[in-house]
């Protein structure tokens, strides 16, 4: 069977990484998930006092200290099977999942320098095949030649419970307001950006799980992986 490379792509909290991961699981590939990359260089500015008060993101400074940032995936201390993000060195999924983080991640994958050094070391990590890659531009700027191309969308209501969901599960105080206008946020600025915005490829497959469960998307996803690696595309 020959290795393809999968890409998926889409809203926030559409369920991505939850099919991306078991994907990769099951097809013995490695699963790469390119927001934490974004997330972690977000958190990089919030803890070097490149974010004020107000929130606002000093994008120039964060441009001039960019060689300082070294992203890595590394195995994960508490479930060896799969890997997580590290941050210069320390692993930092634990720090990159809360509102904080996730107001300030947006503003950060607009700007330029960014995206080419994060998009660079994702395609290094794809160029053998073999990796099943989520995000929002993966389709169409890291892998516009991936075998297989999905695009998960989800009304904002459906996706803001579920990552409400997530984020009091573990354990951090938020309302579902905060959450809606957080991912509502994100999407326009995703969306609307002039580098590697939040769009469909045109030959991406696309699945609104508003109207089709997790598992039945899933398999549906699963099922066209498999066939596109036996026939050896
Ligand atoms: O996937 P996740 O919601 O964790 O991504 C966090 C943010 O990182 C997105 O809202 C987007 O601003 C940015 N991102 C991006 N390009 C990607 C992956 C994520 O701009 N390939």
């Amino acid at each position: 069977m020959s290795k393809i490379n999968i890409a998926i792509d889409g809203f926030s909290s559409t369920g991505k990484s939850t099919v991306a991961r078991r994907l990769a699981k099951e097809l013995g590939y490695l699963y790469v998930d390119t927001g934490a990359m974004y997330r972690a260089v977000a958190l990089y500015a919030l803890r070097n006092g490149l974010v004020n008060e107000e929130g606002q993101l000093d994008a120039a400074g964060l441009v001039a200290v960019l060689d300082r940032i070294e992203l890595a995936f590394v195995k994960s201390a508490s479930n060896p099977a799969q890997f997580e993000i590290a941050l210069n060195g320390e692993p930092v999924e634990g720090y990159i999942r809360n509102l904080e983080v996730s107001s300030v991640v947006s503003p950060v994958a607009v700007i330029k320098e960014v995206r080419d050094l994060l998009v660079q070391q994702q395609q290094q990590m794809g160029k053998e095949g073999g990796i099943v890659m989520d995000g929002r531009d993966i389709g169409t700027v890291v892998f516009p030649d991936a075998q297989l191309k999905i695009f998960m969308t989800a009304s904002a209501e459906k996706r803001t419970h579920r990552r409400l969901e997530e984020l009091l599960a573990r354990g951090e105080e938020v309302s579902y307001e905060e959450v809606y206008t957080n991912i509502v946020e994100r999407d326009r600025i995703d969306s609307t950006r002039e580098i590697g915005p939040l769009r469909k490829a045109e030959d991406a497959i696309e699945y609104n799980n508003d109207n089709l469960s997790l598992e039945e998307q899933y398999q549906l996803i699963y099922q066209e992986a498999l066939r596109l690696t036996k026939v050896g595309v």
